[in-house]
C-alpha cells in the first residue's frame, strides 16, 4: 500500500481528505508544520506528500529544497496554494514540485492526482488564473455615483483668505460652494474660492448660472470681480441675496465695482446680470436640485441653507453662532430648554438631513472671548448636530488663525465631544476640493 503524507493547513481540506472513501487504499499521516513533516519522514517513509506552501515554521518552498538537498529517495511531491500567483507556481516547478494544486479542491481531484503519480502519468500543467476568473461570478461592486453629480467645496476659510506653508491640507479660499447635478449648476458664496470655479465653468462654457450669496460680508463676496464668466456677453448670472438692512444687493455690488477698488465697474460687466432677493423659508428650485433659505444668527440678515438633490438632503450653514453665550455640557441643553427655544426653528428645519454642513469656528475657550461675533463654539455647534440628528458633520469655514495643525486638533476635540456626549455622527473638516458624490 503506497504511503500518503499530509502536510495541509485547512482542516477543511484535511478532514475532507481523511474522509473520502479513495483515501482508504492509502496508508496516510499528517503533520502541520515543516519540521514534523521532516521528522515524520523518519519513521514514515512516505511515497507521495502533499505540502501547503504556506506551511508553518518552514515554509513550503524551504521544504521542497530541504528535501532536494538533503533527502536522497525520490518521491512525488503536490504543493498546495491558497493563492494562484504565477510566482508561486514557478517558485514550486523550480524546486521540483510534481503538481501545484491550486485551493480549493477536491479530494476526488487530490487522489486522481495521487492515482496519475504511482502510475507514472503526472505531468504538471501550465499555470491558470482559472480562479480570478471565477470571482467575477459573485463580485461586488460598490454603489455607482454619476461624476456629474457632486457638492465641491472651492472655499472652506472664514473671515479672510488665508496662504502659506501652514495652509496646503485644508486650503485658504473663502467660502463657495458649487452643487451639481447633471445639468443643473448652483453655485452658495462667492468668496475667493469661486475664482478657480469661474475658471472651469468657462473652459464648460456654462452659460447658465445661479448664485446665491448667504449673506455679503467680504468673506462670501470677495471672489465675485475674479469669477470669469461675468466677462461673457453670453452667459447669463442670476445672482441671489437676502435683503440685507442697508443698502440692496445691486447698490452693495455697484459700490463694491467701483474704479477706485477695481478696474470695471458693474455696468460694464459682459455677462447679463439678474439680481433677486432671498427669503427665508420660501424655495428656490433650479431643475433637479431645490434650495430653501433659513436665517441664521449672525450680525446682518445672514441665511444658511436646506439642498435637496437626488436623494440627498444637506444643510449648510456657513456662519451661525448656535446658543449664543452658551458655555456649558451639550448634554445640558434638551429640547424643552429655554435658550433652544428661540432657535428651534432652525433645529427643525436641519432634522432629517443626510449631511450637515456646519460651522464651529471656535474652540470653548476660544468662545469665551468672541461671543456676539456671528460664529458656534465646538461644544454649542455639537448641540445643533445632536438634535437634528445628523449622522454625518462637516465642519467649514474655518478661522484664519487655524492652521493645518490646529485644525487636526481640533478635530480631536469634535470627536472627544462627540463621544463624551454618545453622539454617533462622523466628523470630518471641509477643505478646498473636498467634493462629495450626491
Ligand atoms: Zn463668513
Ligand atoms: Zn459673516
Amino acid at each position: 500500500m503506497h504511503k500518503i503524507l499530509l502536510a495541509e493547513t485547512s482542516k477543511h481540506h484535511l478532514q475532507a481528505l481523511l474522509a473520502s472513501p479513495q483515501a482508504k487504499h492509502y496508508q496516510i499521516e499528517k503533520v502541520f508544520t515543516g519540521p514534523e513533516l521532516l521528522k515524520k519522514l523518519e519513521s514514515f517513509d512516505a511515497d507521495l506528500l502533499l505540502i501547503d506552501q504556506m506551511l508553518p515554521e518552514m515554509h513550503g518552498i524551504e521544504l521542497l529544497r530541504h528535501l532536494r538537498n538533503h533527502l536522497s529517495k525520490k518521491r512525488g511531491i503536490i504543493i498546495c496554494c491558497s493563492f494562484a500567483m504565477i510566482q508561486n507556481y514557478r517558485a514550486a516547478m523550480r524546486e521540483g514540485a510534481d503538481y501545484f494544486l491550486e485551493k480549493p479542491y477536491t479530494p476526488d481531484l487530490f487522489f486522481q492526482l495521487a492515482n496519475r503519480y504511482f502510475a507514472g502519468t503526472l505531468q504538471p500543467e501550465p499555470f491558470s488564473r482559472s480562479s480570478s476568473e471565477k470571482l467575477s461570478e459573485h463580485c461586488y461592486l460598490p454603489r455607482y455615483h454619476a461624476p456629474d453629480c457632486y457638492l465641491k467645496f472651492w472655499g472652506t476659510r472664514g473671515s479672510n483668505p488665508v496662504a502659506g506653508p501652514g495652509y496646503v491640507r485644508y486650503g485658504g479660499n473663502t467660502a463657495c460652494l458649487e452643487i451639481r447635478h447633471h445639468a443643473d449648476l448652483v453655485i452658495i458664496d462667492a468668496g475667493s474660492g469661486i475664482r478657480p470655479l469661474g475658471q472651469i465653468l468657462a473652459q464648460e462654457k456654462i452659460k447658465t448660472i445661479h448664485l446665491l450669496i448667504g449673506h455679503t460680508h467680504w468673506d462670501h463676496i470677495v471672489g465675485l470681480p475674479f469669477f470669469e464668466p461675468l466677462y461673457d456677453p453670453d452667459c447669463e448670472i442670476h445672482l441671489y441675496s437676502p435683503v440685507g438692512f442697508e443698502k440692496e444687493a445691486k447698490m452693495l455690488f455697484t459700490e463694491m465695482l467701483a474704479y477706485a477698488f477695481f478696474p470695471v465697474r458693474l455696468d460694464e460687466i459682459q455677462a447679463k446680470l439678474h439680481f433677486h432677493a432671498l427669503h427665508s423659508h420660501v424655495p428656490l428650485i433650479f431643475g433637479e436640485i431645490a434650495i430653501t433659505p433659513h436665517y441664521a444668527y449672525h450680525p446682518g440678515a445672514t441665511l444658511c441653507f436646506k439642498i435637496r438633490a437626488g436623494n440627498k438632503t444637506i444643510g449648510y450653514a456657513t456662519d451661525n453662532e448656535f446658543l449664543m453665550g452658551y458655555h456649558g455640557n451639550p448634554l445640558d441643553v434638551d429640547l424643552d430648554h429655554p435658550l433652544l427655544e428661540p432657535q428651534l426653528g432652525l433645529v427643525e428645519f436641519f432634522q432629517g438631513c443626510d449631511l450637515l454642513i456646519h460651522e464651529a469656528q471656535y474652540t470653548p475657550l476660544e468662545y469665551t472671548h468672541k461671543i456676539g461675533w456671528g460664529h458656534s463654539s465646538i461644544t454649542n455647534a455639537t448641540i445643533l448636530v445632536r438634535h437634528t440628528a445628523a449622522r454625518q458633520w462637516i465642519v467649514t469655514h474655518h478661522d484664519p488663525s487655524h492652521t493645518d495643525d490646529i485644525l487636526e486638533t481640533l478635530l480631536q476635540i469634535h470627536h472627544d465631544v462627540l463621544d463624551d456626549c454618545q453622539i454617533f455622527c462622523q466628523v470630518r473638516h471641509a477643505f478646498d476640493s473636498l467634493t462629495l458624490p450626491l
